[in-house]
């Protein structure tokens, strides 16, 4: 193996490819990748995998084989021509240790568009005054292209400089991080293990400690459908849907109660949230609404259980309905597709923390900040199922899953730097002939 380029000479290396990264960058984000639309945004990250030296294979996903495993999401839609994507690099006589760079590839909806300054899937490119750094507007261009692209910046960079991975290196763009994390479980369970993960969520260049687990699931109601002539004789599903939101909204005041929170994230503001995500109710102005359904999302601590998470919930549905007229009769049903997602810790001072601390340090002169999260990540199906550790480490960003997302490419380039020595570091370097 290869003695450590020097930080200046990989620092001009990486400033040379700066163009690269946000051209390529910009054309990934014009690939808008909803929820059942990634293809297209696949087959472009797969040729950018080709373009510096990996090779790269899609990967359909088999609801069949996955639906038993740990940490597995229910879902109610198909995975019909959504792959996820993989690249590889393995040399004959891979040396040092293994690793998965691994950004999920969906985003979210980026509506109500009509928000937003540009159009969100038209990225711009705009330096501010208010910080004097330069950033990409646009959705996914933060959650998570723009870290994706800090990986593949370093290693292209590296290959500049004629340095390639001396170990394994796996590169995964998978599917549905954002609703029920199967894509990156799928890779898991088809043998795509590593001796550590690395995902590049833009988190601030801080290090992820622990993350909150995430419930999805849905409340319907039915009501009694009339003519408005005979209002007094319906029962209106969508107004009794909210004797339900607000029963909810009393279990989310119980669990973020002081004395039940975990020491871990008593510092955190409100670190449970309830979300009101979707309501779909009634189909006529001028009908008694029949039948409600609304969406929520729950979340729980590190070490909760989703069968006693479950068990609240159903128990104070029933709670509600059993003092309501109508519903005591016709008792709300609860139903739970998308995300199961246990919470989950990171220890930072095994291995492979410590190699990524020090890369950081020896960029940026001080020691990352841990992120205590109250979101989830795809980290969950690495450090929990596959003994594989995994954390997150990427570039600062603001309004992720709203209104004019946006990622800082100097943060970019800032973390960029940090992966390149990292990835030199765990997987040693080889030079090229
Ligand atoms: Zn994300």
């Amino acid at each position: 193996m290869s003695a450590l380029p020097a930080q200046s000479d990989l620092q001009a290396a990486i400033l040379a490819r700066r163009n690269w990264a946000v051209e390529r960058l910009g054309a990934w984000v014009r690939h808008g990748s909803v929820l059942g639309q990634e293809l297209q945004a696949q087959e472009y990250i797969a040729d950018v995998y080709e373009e510096i030296g990996f090779s790269s294979r899609f990967e359909t996903i088999d609801i069949d084989a996955i639906s038993k495993l740990p940490g597995y999401s229910p879902v109610d839609w198909s995975y019909h021509n959504r792959p996820n994507v993989v690249g590889f690099h393995d040399p004959p006589s891979s040396k040092g240790r293994s690793l998965i760079l691994n950004g999920h590839v969906d985003v979210v909806s980026p509506e109500p568009s009509s928000l937003w300054t540009s159009d969100p899937f038209g990225p711009r490119v705009v330096k501010e005054e208010e910080d004097g750094e330069t950033w990409m507007y646009g959705r996914g261009a933060a959650d998570m292209k723009g870290g994706s692209m800090c990986y593949l910046w370093a290693l292209a960079a590296l290959g500049d400089m004629g340095y390639t991975p001396a170990s394994k290196v796996i590169l995964q763009s998978p599917i549905e991080e954002e609703c029920t994390g199967n894509g990156a479980l799928a890779l898991c369970a088809n043998g795509y293990t590593a001796d550590a993960c690395l995902i590049p969520e833009p988190f601030a260049e801080s290090i992820l400690r622990r993350q909150v687990g995430v419930m999805w699931f849905d409340v319907r109601i039915v009501g009694k459908t009339t003519h408005v002539l005979g209002t007094g004789a319906g029962v209106n599903a969508i107004e009794k849907s909210w004797v339900i939101i607000q029963a909810l909204r009393e279990l989310e005041v119980e669990t973020n109660d002081p004395d039940r929170v975990p020491d871990s994230y008593k510092d955190i503001e409100h670190p449970i949230n309830l979300n009101v995500g979707i309501i779909t109710g009634g189909d006529w102005a001028s009908t008694v609404a029949g039948e409600c359904v609304t969406r929520f999302r729950f979340g729980l601590f590190p070490g909760e259980s989703l069968s006693d998470l479950k068990n609240r919930i159903e128990k104070r549905v029933r709670e509600a309905a059993a003092v309501d007229s109508w519903l005591k009769d016709f008792p709300p049903t609860v139903n739970y597709v998308g995300f199961q997602a246990e919470g989950c810790e990171f220890d930072v001072s095994g291995d492979f923390g410590k190699a990524l601390r020090q890369a950081h340090g020896n960029w940026r002169g001080s020691e990352p900040v841990e992120l205590t999260a109250t979101c989830t990540t795809d980290v969950r199906f690495f450090n929990l199922y596959y003994d594989i550790p995994s954390t997150c480490y990427g570039p600062k960003s603001r309004n992720i899953h709203g209104v004019d997302e946006k990622v800082s490419i100097d943060s970019m380039q800032r973390v960029t730097e940090v992966m390149s020595s990292f990835i030199g570091d765990w997987c040693g370097l080889e030079k090229r002939g």
